[in-house]
């Protein structure tokens, strides 16, 4: 689905990505992890073209998303994003946030937009919510919201960039079923978290960033229990 080959990004003097090759297979969900600054946020922004790479390529299915001649919209309709916080429009009610993308970007009619926003709102619960306004809806549900909207387009490949950092703690655990429940579907997800033992649980692979390039590349039990790498059991004895 996915294929990052030898991604290179500074700012400025700083060089945060500093040659990152991976790639993510149909159906894989692939748990970004690594300490505070390492480019988790950096990588994404990358693959979901807000930020552009100094050097490199990144391939999305047969689409070479960094070539300049790319269709950014083309190329954002077949990417779902979900960020940390700050995910919805506070004016607008939640049918209009889930709808707004489709039609003003791309091009759908509203009937189309509004019928297949029910139609995911339905599948988590929060169809009897589509007129309320995000303050009227809790953290959790705020972000399950931000990723039905992130899966109108049905996504080949889902970004969820720290989706539970903001949230109560007691809120964590609905917004992180969600994600389970799409990894039984077959999603294709690449998550950025500090949720480790969900991490542990959930992903098929891990990859450790670590100053700027990939320290570990491997199933959760590979990297998180049985690395010999000194740093790398530092890192995740800080989370047991
Ligand atoms: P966190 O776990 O805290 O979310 P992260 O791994 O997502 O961290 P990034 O947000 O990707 O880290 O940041 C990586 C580095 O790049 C940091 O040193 C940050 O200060 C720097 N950086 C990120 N965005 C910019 C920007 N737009 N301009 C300048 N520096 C930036
Ligand atoms: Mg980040």
């Amino acid at each position: 689905v996915l294929l990052l080959d030898n991604i290179r990004k500074s700012f400025g003097s700083t060089q945060v990505l500093r040659g990152i090759s991976f790639d993510i297979r149909p159906h894989e969900v692939v748990a970004l992890l690594g300490p505070s600054g390492s480019g988790k946020s950096t990588l994404m922004k990358c693959v979901n073209l807000l930020e552009q790479v100094d050097d490199g390529q990144i391939w999305l299915g047969n689409t070479d998303i960094t070539d300049p001649r790319a269709n950014q919209d083309r190329i954002r309709a077949r990417i779902g994003v979900v960020f940390q916080q700050f995910n919805l429009f506070p004016h607008m009610s939640v049918l209009k946030n889930v709808t707004l993308a489709a039609i003003k970007v791309h091009h759908w009619s509203r009937d189309r937009a509004e019928s297949r926003a029910l139609e995911l709102l339905d599948r988590i619960g929060m169809r009897a919510k589509a007129g309320a306004y995000p303050d009227q809806l809790s953290g959790g549900q705020q972000q399950r919201v931000a990723i039905a909207r992130a899966l109108m387009t049905d996504p080949e490949l889902l970004l969820l960039d720290e989706i539970t950092s903001a949230l109560d703690p007691m809120l964590v655990g609905e917004v992180l079923s969600m994600v389970a429940e799409l990894k039984s579907q077959g999603t294709t997800i690449l998550m950025a978290t500090h949720e480790m033992s969900f991490a542990h649980d959930a992903a098929d692979r891990v990859v450790l960033l670590r100053r700027g390039v990939i320290a570990e590349n491997g199933t959760p039990r590979e990297v998180m229990d049985e690395s010999e790498d000194p740093e790398t059991r530092e890192f995740f004895a800080h989370f047991r």
